[in-house]
């Protein structure tokens, strides 16, 4: 099968490549990008529109598995369906630390089943915290649960997991030596350590220096995740010069943003112990409710203490961001683009549906920044960060994954009241040479794959 998509703006930064070519793919395979018009089965018109390898999203919360071990597949309210209409084709997920199954099984699961889009895994420390039977996430962990966690990681690392994740904020008993031993099996792997730091806002450097130093002494690159949501509060200039310091240094280490101004996390994590308000210098109207009885809803502290004691897995926004702060980091080059989408049955944060679209209606279509630096932030740099093969490129022999949008026409239409709603702008989605999304809608649910690194 040959598919050819003729007449576009080639954007590929991987290659170089900003010009008006045509893509040759064949057997779900980059054949060939050129001026020219090679015969083919089927011929995608992307006249005006511009043609790049499908975004790749390195910080995604995975859908669920059910009891019997399928996974969620809802094409109106998962995560991965929201990726695919956006234009996302690969995702990583077992992000924060967290994994909602097994990581390797699940690349399994995503390879018999299918997917929205092509799924890449982290093994979650978290995950395999709780596995050993650390039950408390403010206790140190015996050194015995410790050596389990590590070897629980390494077996991960082995079935392809593309890295390990950290989510300190949510295990604050984890001590230098338990942060060590957990890393130790990326060692030499060239697998990167992501990371919620344990702290944000004010104590958002020792945070920072805390994992960066534990990831540099290991020699292991080092991701730090969402820091919007981490110096976004009046920390990001000190916050990305002492990342800046530490590349300058030789030290291996990046960073990921989502475009908006609000978090979304549990009510019941860590993220709202006492002490939240003054960190974040905000009242509890700050805080909105995704679901339960006060649904779209901002707190009052009567609704919080209720509702934080009887749902504690209430999905929350909480509205404290500086926007200016934002755009600092995402316009900063050393920084990548990343959702850290979440969805649980369709409710969670606009950021699933919304992120790489707004990327380019705020920042590019505004002349704030280019859209071959941008298309760099959302494809070549974060495949390149987990050496995602074949992902995030259009060069010969890599995958036949493509989104076709609209640059001028592009945005995302997602809400908090609304947070699936489809953004506009995105023509079509290509995974593996087929039509798997056109205009919002998805054609094909199963063309994912595992991706395995
Ligand atoms: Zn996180």
């Amino acid at each position: 099968m040959k598919t050819l998509v003729h007449g576009g703006r080639v954007i590929d930064p991987a290659s170089g490549i900003d010009s008006k070519l045509n893509v040759l793919i064949e057997d779900g395979r980059i054949a060939a990008v050129c001026p020219g018009e090679p015969p083919a089965d089927r011929r995608v018109d992307a006249a005006g529109k511009v043609v790049c390898p499908g975004f790749v999203d390195i910080h995604v919360h995975e859908d669920p598995v059910d009891s019997s071990g399928r996974l969620y597949d809802d094409p109106d309210r998962s995560v991965f369906s929201c990726m695919l209409r956006m234009g996302v084709t690969t995702v990583v997920g077992g992000n924060c630390g967290a994994n909602v199954w097994d990581p390797g099984d699940y690349l399994d699961i995503v390879d018999r089943d299918g997917a929205f889009v092509n799924v890449a895994m982290l093994a979650g420390h978290g995950y395999f915290r709780t596995l050993a039977g650390a039950a408390d996430d403010y206790a140190p962990a015996s050194d015995e649960q410790v050596r389990a966690m590590a070897d629980g990681i390494r077996r991960a690392l082995d079935r392809g997991c593309a890295g390990a994740s950290f989510g300190i904020r949510y295990a604050p008993g984890m001590d230098k030596r338990e942060l060590l031993a957990a890393m130790a099996p990326l060692r030499g792997t060239g697998k990167p350590a992501a990371c919620h730091l344990r702290d944000d806002a004010a104590a958002v450097l020792d945070a920072l220096a805390e994992f960066a130093d534990a990831a540099g002494s290991l020699g292991v690159p080092a991701q730090v995740s969402h820091i919007g949501s981490m110096a976004g509060f009046g920390q990001m200039e000190a916050f990305l010069a002492a990342v800046d310091a530490r590349r300058a240094s030789g030290q291996d280490i990046a960073c990921d943003c989502y475009p908006y101004d609000a978090f979304s996390t549990g009510l019941g994590s860590a993220t709202y112990d006492d002490g939240w308000l003054e960190r974040y210098g905000c009242g509890y109207d700050a805080l909105e409710l995704c679901e339960g009885a006060y649904k779209g809803r901002r707190c009052t502290e009567e609704i919080f203490r209720k509702e934080r004691a009887a749902f504690p897995s209430c999905r929350t926004v909480c509205h404290v961001m500086r926007p200016e702060e934002v755009e600092k980091a995402l316009l900063h080059p050393g920084v990548m683009l990343a959702s850290d989408a979440t969805m649980h049955l369709g409710q969670g944060h606009p950021r699933a549906a919304g992120t790489f679209p707004r990327l380019i209606a705020r920042y590019v279509q505004p002349g704030k920044l280019s859209l071959y630096d941008a298309v760099a932030k959302m494809t070549y740099l974060p495949a390149m960060r987990y050496g995602l093969k074949g992902k995030g490129a259009l060069r010969p022999g890599a995958d036949g994954d493509i989104v076709i949008f609209d640059p001028e026409r592009i945005r995302d239409t997602a809400t908090f009241a609304d947070p699936i709603r489809p953004p506009e702008g995105v023509d079509m989605v290509l995974i593996g040479g087929a039509p798997a999304a056109k205009d919002g809608h998805i054609l094909a649910p199963a063309l994912g794959r595992s991706v395995r690194v």
